[in-house]
């Protein structure tokens, strides 16, 4: 069933919300130990929402959006009275003391929010290994990292125990993940979703954005939490028309699909062949295939980083422990304390120019150069990461962890949407299609993610 007709159910008192709720806490308590999804989970409170949702149904007051739908939001995002911990001993014993934005609209829409997912500390990775919960396992692939950093969230989905996910995408954390689990991911436009009450790991690139089971999920996610929010100045007005109206997108007919020659030179082959299929069922469906050549891809890592550790050192100023506990330089990982040191030598050596400078102007050059690359296609479809998933536990240097963020740094240095969606599998492991478009052009995305799908 389709979570639009699960709503629906739910709305007609076919389905009650509370029982939604404990057929997917049930998954939770069956799967959670294995796969390590949810770090905290208040079932109580949950349940005191569900039945409030039953509550208004039957007495046929107005619900919203998502009526008895089971949400898990990763734990950066401030939920009150839960652990805002971003998986870091340093903030261990922070409890959330307000609701972000997107919590607050999404309980406006009677969202049930069941619990927290894991994550990579800070946000700061590509496994959800450097978690200070312990790693979470690859529903899909068991053995296998689920990718990150929103790898609890992607997982939750993998593994059915929520309905709809938030997660946060600095430089691929949501489509990362979203493609090793071979789940739904979307990455709205920068400036899409207010960004109010997450907690920043590089506040020019991070934007909000949902996982699901199929667009339907996503397009009422994105529907509850997209908009101006007057706490967050780079948010702007929602567009006018609704997510939910692209779903039932049939055709590809008068869509024009950049497929880009360097995306490809640097993925696995047997990625590449799966990624070649949906290219080949988008054609069946209409679309308009021109390729593309695009000569920055070797740019965005060292641009996408170097702009990262500096934005992430001076948003870590404040836990200094006077307020929020733990000194981070304390008790932070190891990927953590390499950021925070590398951002502080490049703090340091700013007034030169040497290295943020020329990392903003790299930025410019890919914004302009990747616009024109974006200029006559509708959207962009090439694979969502370059390289299969590794063992959970396998060593793997700096750069190779680095190296999965390739194809997807690009939309957050430019600020555009991005989604990723299943593609298929090699040899059991889910492979995910990423689309990208021009900024506010997330619904073009959403329209071609759903033709694929139906
Ligand atoms: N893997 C990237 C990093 O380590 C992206 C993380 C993210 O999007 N939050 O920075």
């Amino acid at each position: 069933m389709k979570i639009i007709e699960k709503v629906e159910a739910i709305k007609q008192q076919e389905l009650k919300a509370t029982e939604n709720l404990e057929t997917m806490y049930n998954t939770i308590e069956e799967k959670n130990d294995d796969i390590n999804a949810f770090v905290e989970v208040d079932i109580e409170r949950a349940r005191k929402t569900a039945a409030e949702v039953d509550e208004k149904i039957k007495n046929n007051e107005k619900v919203g959006k998502l009526a008895g739908l089971v949400i898990g939001i990763k734990c950066n995002i401030n939920v009150a009275d839960y652990t805002i911990s971003a998986a870091s001993p340093t903030l261990k014993d922070y409890i959330g003391s307000y609701n972000a934005t997107v919590i607050n609209r999404i309980m406006a829409e009677d969202g049930v929010i069941v619990g927290l997912t894991n994550m990579d500390e800070f946000a700061a990775g590509s496994s959800t290994e450097t978690s200070m919960y312990g790693p979470t396992n690859n529903p899909k692939a068991p053995g296998h990292i689920p990718g990150g950093s929103s790898g609890g969230s992607a997982a939750a989905i993998a593994a059915d125990m929520c309905d709809i996910t938030l997660g946060s995408d600095t430089g691929g954390s949501i489509r990362n993940p979203a493609s090793h689990c071979g789940v739904m991911g979307f990455k709205p436009t920068y400036g899409m979703v207010s960004r109010q009450g997450l907690l920043d790991l590089a506040m020019s690139l991070d934007q909000i954005g949902a996982f699901g089971n199929d667009t339907s999920a996503i397009a009422l996610m994105l529907d509850t939490i997209v908009g101006y929010d007057p706490c967050d100045c780079t948010t702007f007005k929602k567009p006018t028309t609704e997510f939910i109206d692209d779903i039932n997108t049939t055709s590809l007919e008068n869509t024009t699909v950049g497929v880009v020659n360097e995306f490809t030179e640097v993925t696995d082959d047997k990625i590449n062949a799966v990624v070649n299929k949906q290219i080949d069922n988008m054609i069946d469906l209409g679309a308009e295939i021109k390729e593309l050549s695009f000569n920055d891809v070797s740019l965005g890592l060292p641009t996408y980083y170097l702009i990262n550790y500096v934005e992430f050192f001076s948003a870590t100023r404040k836990y200094d422990g006077r307020e929020y506990g733990e000194r981070i330089e304390e008790v932070c990982g190891d990927e953590v304390a390499r950021r925070l040191e590398i951002g502080s030598y490049i703090s340091q050596k700013e007034f030169s120019g040497k290295y943020y400078n020329k990392a903003q102007k790299a930025r410019s050059l890919i914004r302009n150069d990747f616009s024109e690359l974006l200029n006559g296609v509708d959207v962009i479809a090439g694979p969502t990461v370059p390289k299969l998933p590794h063992k959970i536990g396998e060593e793997i240097s700096t750069m190779d962890m680095y190296a999965y963020d390739v194809l997807t740094v690009l939309a957050n240095i430019t600020g555009i949407p991005a989604s990723s969606m299943n593609a298929g599998d090699v040899d059991g492991i889910p492979v995910g299609l990423q689309l990208q478009a021009k900024p506010k052009d997330d619904h073009k995305i959403l329209a071609t993610m759903s033709a694929l799908e139906n």
